[in-house]
């Protein structure tokens, strides 16, 4: 079975204090992760260093940046590289949220290059795609998304993508406390999953993990985790809040 995974995204949120309380607490949880699921932690850079030590050693999860480099080094003032959270022990990276393609400009031609940052130096991508409304109201949600996932996964192999992970985020739900429905949610994920068999063969699509973003809480995760193809929750408000993603932790999929 392919792996089912919660994922926290904290964004720009908490204060280092804060961040080791969160995070001490969800370690110390008394909860074992099955052998098919995957708790990942998605910090700010300066959060990075403290979650991989409080993590080490204890089956409890993996650290994530929010975002890495499109470049590989050099005089790029402010900018966090690949290989730099490769070196630091860092395991994911989430690419392509929605935040960072609607207030950072980055667009299909630069998350290739990012996929290619992560890619060179083995860090694995958690990569974003979804909808806004009006795609969504209009109806053309699904050729949306499949133009998302042309314009960027396409440039690699099926063995690249062999086990990657994708989040599908509607927009419209992200932050929002509008949460897709299950159907709504599960229809994309097999359309998401049908586009990558048809170009990749279905060994690699059925290796790929979808993630569910967009509200998701303590009191839906289950239902939408149920489905046949979400495979675990992109979470951001409620991965803040430690009984919250503890609850979602345990509505993964054994
Ligand atoms: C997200 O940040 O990826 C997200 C889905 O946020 P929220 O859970 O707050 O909607």
């Amino acid at each position: 079975m392919r792996k089912q995974i919660a994922a926290a995204n904290w964004k720009m949120n908490l204060t280092i204090q804060e961040a080791e309380i969160l995070i001490d607490k969800l370690v110390s949880e008394d909860s074992s992760l099955q052998s098919n699921q995957t708790t990942i932690y998605g910090v700010p850079f300066p959060y990075l260093s403290i979650v991989l030590s409080t993590l080490e050693g204890k089956n409890k999860g993996f650290a994530a940046a929010q975002n890495c480099s499109e470049r590989n080094n050099g005089a790029f003032t402010g900018e966090v590289s690949a290989a730099m959270l490769r070196s630091m022990g860092v395991e994911f990276v989430i690419l392509g949220h929605s935040e960072r393609r609607e207030h950072y400009g980055e667009n299909s031609a630069m998350l290739v290059e990012k996929l290619n940052r992560a890619f060179e130096s083995k860090l694995k991508p958690i990569f974003c795609c979804g909808e806004p409304l009006h795609i969504r109201e209009a109806n053309m949600h699904n050729s949306y998304v499949e133009d998302q996932l042309k314009e960027t996964l396409f440039n690699f192999s099926g063995s690249q993508l062999n086990g990657f992970i994708i989040a599908y985020e509607p927009i419209w739900a992200i932050g929002t406390g509008k949460t897709a429905s299950t159907q709504q949610a599960q229809e994309m994920h097999a359309h998401i999953r049908t586009v990558l068999a048809n170009h990749f063969g279905s060994s690699v699509s059925d290796s790929i993990s979808i993630l569910y973003g967009g509200s998701v809480k303590a009191s839906n995760a289950k239902e939408l985790f149920g489905q046949p193809d979400v495979d675990g929750g992109l979470v951001g408000g409620s991965s803040l809040v430690a009984d919250e993603f503890a609850t979602i932790i345990k509505s993964l999929k054994s």
